[in-house]
């Protein structure tokens, strides 16, 4: 496995696979490698030849009162993991390499990107679309790797690729849990004891919301049963909760199936978000 911090480096590594004719897969992350990271490398390395993890904590998708410089970082950890894992190059490269002096480019995705997270947080998408937007470039992959958990991210990224006829396949992948049903993350290590308790809740009120739209219920009643459960939860400070259409992201409103029932939520500080895509006729996914 190479470990490379330079684009000069990666596509030296990568030269050498694309000579030997194999498929490259990228899973771009943010480090601090879990459990959902290494399901994510486990899908490339099942489709691809030659996989690519990027290691980047991307400054400009944070907004300035966020958690960058909090963000855990674990190279070396990372490092073992990924080696064991069957990755056989890592992206890290320093902010400068990414954004030297005079960078000047920003990639937006209108529209899908301004609802939801887009809302709350709204440097975060330019910030994500444009370093995605260089990895692609960077890495050239024949598929890149997403997770669900991060539904807007990854219906916003297929909507970057095909606009900007990029020659790669977007694949998205279910949310990995915990045994008691939360979302793996990051973020939940900050979580106290007691706010880790009551976490899953948050998942508990997306799956009665499912079952509400599965029996039927439209888009409004589903967010408001939602939005109640969470907020009898004295320790939930909701954000959103938001039953859109799957992948126009638009407010179901009266409609009903199918839909993406989304939520974030803070427990103190930390910002959790999930969701739940319900289909017609099926269970949820
Ligand atoms: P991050 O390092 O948090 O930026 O995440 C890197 C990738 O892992 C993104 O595509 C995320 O959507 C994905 N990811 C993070 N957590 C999960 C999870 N619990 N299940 C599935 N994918 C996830």
């Amino acid at each position: 496995m190479d470990v490379v911090t330079t684009v000069l480096e990666a596509r030296a590594s990568l030269s050498t696979a694309r000579a030997q004719g194999q498929t490259v897969g990228l899973v771009p992350t943010m480090g601090a490698l879990h459990a959902a990271h290494l399901a994510l490398i486990e899908a490339a390395r099942r489709r691809d030849d030659f996989v690519v993890i990027s290691i980047f904590v991307n400054p400009t998708q944070f907004g300035p009162a966020e958690d960058y410089e909090l963000y855990p970082r674990a190279l070396e950890r990372d490092v073992e993991l990924a080696e064991k894992a069957g990755v056989d190059l890592i992206f890290a490269p320093p902010p400068q390499e990414i954004y030297p002096e005079g960078f000047a480019t920003s990639v937006s995705v209108t529209g899908l990107a301004e609802g939801l997270c887009g809302r709350s947080r709204p440097g975060h998408f330019p910030g994500v679309t444009t370093v995605v937007a260089k990895l692609l470039n960077i890495v050239q992959p024949d598929r890149a790797y997403f997770g669900e958990k991060d539904y807007q991210q990854l219906v916003v990224i297929k909507r970057l690729a095909a606009d900007l006829n990029m020659p790669v396949e977007i694949i998205g992948l279910p949310t990995v849990r915990e045994s008691d049903g939360l979302a793996v993350s990051t973020r939940n290590q900050y979580l106290s004891t007691e706010q880790r308790a009551v976490a899953p809740r948050l998942y508990q009120a997306l799956q009665s919301g499912a079952g509400l739209a599965q029996q039927g219920g439209s888009g409004t009643e589903v967010e408001q049963a939602v939005r109640e459960a969470l907020e009898g939860e004295a320790l939930f400070d909701v954000e959103y909760v938001e039953a859109v259409h799957p992948n126009s992201l638009a407010a179901r409103g009266e409609a009903g199936l199918p839909m993406v029932v989304a939520a974030a939520a803070y427990l103190g500080n930390t910002r959790l978000i999930d969701n739940i895509r319900v289909e017609e006729g099926s269970g949820n996914a």
